[in-house]
């Protein structure tokens, strides 16, 4: 992944409903898109974009792909 991507934030509340249903988030969608992805997963296949970027996430967040944002009171 040589290119830069916008960080998207979630929640804390959904990232660890993400981390808990193994869901893949795919930078060039920008979203999770990804089910039965490992936290820690790289470089799984994305069925929106068929690129091979998608990564678990926990990953995401150590690569600095998605931020935890504040939930809404
Ligand atoms: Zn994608």
């Amino acid at each position: 992944m040589g290119k830069k991507y916008q960080v998207v934030g979630v929640t804390e509340e959904d990232y660890t409903e993400m981390v808990e249903s193994y869901m893949g988030f795919c930078p060039d969608c920008g979203d999770f898109t990804r089910d039965t992805t490992e936290p820690d997963a790289e470089n799984y296949d994305c069925e929106e974009c068929g690129k091979n970027n998608v990564v678990g996430a926990e990953q995401a967040l150590l690569l600095g792909l998605i931020d935890i944002t504040e939930s809404e009171e």
